[in-house]
């Protein structure tokens, strides 16, 4: 089985004698907490955690599969207690903004995180990878409604975020996406379409999945000018923040990739 060591001897060289990021931190309003001895400590339990629990599932994961079941993806065995440790571990939110409850570390230090958990099983880090680029396109781009009732869950990881671009026409060219948005009068949208290769698209590591989802409106210009982003969630939040009624989206197949192993038709 193959096996994976973190490089911290090569990452800390690097940080500390190379590029000098102590001291680059120290310039940043995010570098604030992150001391040497902050980064040292999270990047050595990083390293730990990805070589301990990530990389073990890695081979098995991959010849397992996920499986679909009466609409519900069942992930591989030993996910679901992998990511349960990534959420007490604080890992999804390591560089989110701490208004939304991350600890506000610098970006580059998620991105020693990502280089290693990617690196020990980059099947695993699509979930929470995932998420991350739902949050930031949140965080830039969604109200302070949609930051207050979506950001906090996410941040967590208590809640799982998916980016739904590509249809069955329409990959690299996204201005033929032709999901409709129609607007009704309570001020949602009804959103109509198939949606194909979503990452963590469904799966049973959270309690709730936001979609981001790229739909056209009645009235849009042809093109990608034409494309608004909508937030569609498998769960509605209640007013309170918790998981409600059951959305209308729902998973129509898993994707069949190359495996180790041939596995069943589903
Ligand atoms: C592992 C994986 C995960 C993915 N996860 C997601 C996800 O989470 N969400 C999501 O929305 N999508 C996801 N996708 C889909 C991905 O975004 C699309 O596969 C991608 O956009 C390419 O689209 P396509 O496969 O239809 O290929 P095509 O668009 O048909 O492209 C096929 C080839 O033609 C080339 N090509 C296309 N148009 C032109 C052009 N005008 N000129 C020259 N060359 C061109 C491309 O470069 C490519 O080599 C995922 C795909 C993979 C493989």
């Amino acid at each position: 089985m193959p096996v994976y060591k973190a490089p911290l001897r090569d990452m800390k060289f690097l940080i500390n004698d190379v590029f000098d990021y102590p001291g680059h931190y120290q310039t940043l309003a995010s570098g604030e907490n992150a001391t040497p001895d902050i980064v040292d400590a999270i990047l050595t339990e990083c390293g730990r955690f990805s070589e301990e629990v990530l990389s073990p599932l890695y081979q098995s994961g991959d010849e397992e599969g996920c499986r679909l079941e009466n609409g519900d993806v069942i992930t591989p065995k030993g996910y679901k207690d992998a990511y349960n440790q990534y959420v007490m571990g604080g890992w999804q939110g390591l560089s989110a903004p701490e208004e939304y409850g991350g600890q506000g570390l610098p970006a580059s230090m998620g991105l020693f995180k990502q280089e290693m958990m990617g690196t020990a099983n980059w099947s695993f880090s699509m979930y929470p990878g995932l998420s991350i680029g739902a949050m930031n396109t949140i965080f830039l781009h969604g109200t302070e409604d949609q930051k207050q009732t979506y950001l906090v869950p996410l941040t967590e990881g208590r809640w799982g975020g998916t980016m739904c671009l590509t249809e069955p026409q329409c990959g690299t060219d996204l201005g033929q996406v032709k999901t409709k948005a129609e607007p009704q009068a309570d001020g949602s949208y009804r959103l109509t379409g198939t949606k194909i290769f979503i990452s963590s698209g469904e799966h049973d590591l959270t309690e709730n999945i936001v979609h981001v989802v790229l739909a056209r409106l009645p009235d849009a210009p042809k093109g990608t000018r034409g494309i608004s982003l909508f937030i569609v969630p498998k769960f509605l939040p209640t007013d309170d923040g918790a998981v409600g009624e059951r959305n209308a989206v729902n998973c129509g197949a898993l994707e069949r990739k190359w495996a180790s192993k041939p596995r069943p038709p589903a």
